[in-house]
């Protein structure tokens, strides 16, 4: 499976890529833009730097935003989004798979 960012459902190329990106883009902190690992790292730090409680995680789509969720890269997304993601994937492909066929008739 391709990387992608459970936070935010974008595609990556590399995995390494996608952690930079959930670096950057969501575990980064808004008042000394320290680069956290996790949620709950990011979420601690705030907690113990700053004295700040962080509700959810930033640039995320709507239901995503758990910060409690342990994210790195690809791992320890829940199953079932997993599942859910697979079921995309496979379903993109055989829409291809279709239109290939069609243009070959
Ligand atoms: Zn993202
Ligand atoms: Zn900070």
């Amino acid at each position: 499976m391709k990387p992608w960012c459970w936070y935010c459902n974008r595609d990556f190329d590399d995995e390494k890529i996608l952690i930079q990106h959930q670096k950057a883009k969501h575990f980064k902190c808004h008042i000394c833009h320290k680069k956290l690992y996790t949620g709950p790292g990011f979420a601690i730090h705030c907690m113990q730097v700053h004295k700040e409680t962080i509700d959810g995680v930033p640039n995320a789509i709507p239901g995503r935003t758990d910060i409690e969720l342990e994210i790195y890269g690809m791992e320890g997304i829940p199953e079932k989004y997993m599942e859910e993601r697979r079921r995309v994937l496979e379903q993109k492909n055989q829409e291809t798979q279709k239109k290939k066929q069609n243009q070959d008739d």
